[in-house]
């Protein structure tokens, strides 16, 4: 076999890749719902992969060349929509997982949109401003016939922000002719971002919160909260509790993490971070480990951090009452299984922290119909579009005896395949 082909190879899906995983979530909830199999076949597959190879010209005058991806898994319900990830161990196979895992989240929030995901291998801490700037630009312009507001429209991931946004945006419109914002969401406010955005998937947390307390019938009010990750999503999920009425007892970031049973200060924790970049050595609390934070007797454990952290190992010993799930992927399948076994319910990521994607669609709407909404207006439709989608999602569980996550993935498949059955497959 000549080294070409067996790279390419290589990229078809093994048993124990990622994308296969991501398939077994996927193939429950299909014989769940009784899905024709040849026509699941087709939903089982993404529509399609690019790879680029993207020539950049560093600081220093010699030329790199970085590999980058763009898949669409399926653009039946709308234009694709996924983030962009800058990382150095970026595979072809992690960006086809995860462009399957967003059909399946905008699915389960009902928005007119179709799942992708896009990354560049790379070392952005060892990139330069320019150098950044110039493979993004590269990158975007590369897959110009992929892009679109009516095809696929991206947003920051993993190491890309509001500026990388920007500059798809501008290097998009430049080839078109027009200013055109609604190719990518997760922009500066000042080009089209949505005012909440960087906000909502905390908010969405918060919201999963009510929903449960409305559910299973209690209050808010001193509930106690441990939240893993105070970035971007962790702290806003934990200040909403907070402002709630919860007692956000723990929180950890990279480094570390800090404890008081009486519950933290948010706010000053949050002035804390600004200054010293970390929560550990926060004033009145213990220090506490990531570990020892995951196994706290709380109502609610917020993984916010990063995949894999329920595992088989620990899930034994979670005592939390509900888990909801902030990161994509913190807990393993087999550790799923443990928790729903204890009873602790977990609401998925697919649903918890959809808060994110939503408002990316809030965004492209006011792009497209230049009404640009209040904070309060994108709050208001958020909370409803996920009242919802929790509401959805509780019935199909009820429904079937199923797990919330299970539930979730039957209420996603559901829409999806009925888009594929009534459009038809073109031949
Ligand atoms: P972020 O980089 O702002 O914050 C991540 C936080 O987690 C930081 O406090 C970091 O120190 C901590 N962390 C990282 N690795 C850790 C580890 N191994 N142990 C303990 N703490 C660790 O990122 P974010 O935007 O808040 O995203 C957090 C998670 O939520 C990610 O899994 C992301 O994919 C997911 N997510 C984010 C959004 C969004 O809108 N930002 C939307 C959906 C899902």
């Amino acid at each position: 076999m000549t080294p070409h082909i067996s790279a390419l190879v290589a990229d078809v899906p093994t048993e124990d890749s990622l994308y296969e995983q991501t398939m077994k979530r996927f193939d429950r909830a299909a014989e769940l719902l009784r899905i024709d199999p040849s026509l699941y076949r087709i939903i089982r597959h993404p529509q399609i992969e690019v790879t680029v190879y993207i020539p950049v010209q560093m600081d220093s005058g010699r030329f790199e060349v970085f590999v980058g991806y763009r898949v669409h898994h399926s653009t039946a319900r709308g234009p694709a929509k996924g983030g962009i990830r800058y990382a150095p161990n970026v595979t072809l196979d992690e960006v086809r997982a995860l462009a399957a895992w967003m059909t399946m989240k905008c699915a389960v929030v009902n928005i007119p949109f179709g799942g992708a995901k896009g990354g560049i291998r790379c070392n952005p801490t060892e990139l330069s401003t320019g150098e950044l700037e110039r493979l993004t630009r590269r990158y975007t312009a590369e897959l110009l016939e992929v892009l679109g507001p009516d095809k696929d429209v991206p947003a920051p991931d993993l190491n890309t922000d509001e500026q990388i946004m920007a500059w798809v945006m501008d290097t998009y419109s430049m080839h078109v002719r027009r200013t055109e914002p609604a190719v990518v969401t997760g922009k500066p406010l000042s080009i089209g971002g949505s005012r909440g955005r960087a906000e909502a998937t905390g908010r969405g947390l918060a919201i999963m919160a009510q929903m449960c307390a409305r559910t299973y019938g209690f209050d808010l009010v001193g509930r106690t909260v441990a939240v893993q990750g105070f970035g971007k999503v962790g702290s806003v999920a934990a200040s909403t509790l907070e402002s709630m009425g919860c007692k956000v007892v723990a929180v950890s970031d990279i480094h570390g993490g800090v404890y008081r049973r009486d519950g933290l200060d948010v706010r000053a924790l949050l002035e804390h971070v600004r200054r010293y970049h970390s929560v550990v050595g926060f004033r009145d609390a213990e220090p506490i480990s990531n570990a020892e934070l995951l196994e706290l007797d709380v109502d609610f454990l917020i993984p916010a951090a990063t995949e894999n952290q329920i595992t088989r190992a620990n899930a034994d010993r979670i005592r939390a009452r509900f888990i909801l799930e902030g990161a994509n992927g913190p807990t393993t399948l087999e550790a799923d299984a443990v928790l729903e076994r204890r009873g602790i319910v977990v609401v998925p990521d697919i649903l918890a922290n959809a808060g994110g994607v939503t408002v990316s669609y809030f965004e492209w709407v006011q792009n497209r119909t230049g009404l640009y909404w209040t904070e309060a207006e994108v709050y208001g439709r958020l909370q409803s579009v996920l009242e919802q989608a929790f509401q959805d999602v509780h019935q199909m569980a009820v429904q079937h005896r199923v797990s919330l996550r299970t539930a979730a993935y039957m209420v996603g498949l559901q829409r999806v395949e009925e888009v594929y059955r009534l459009r038809g497959i073109y031949a």
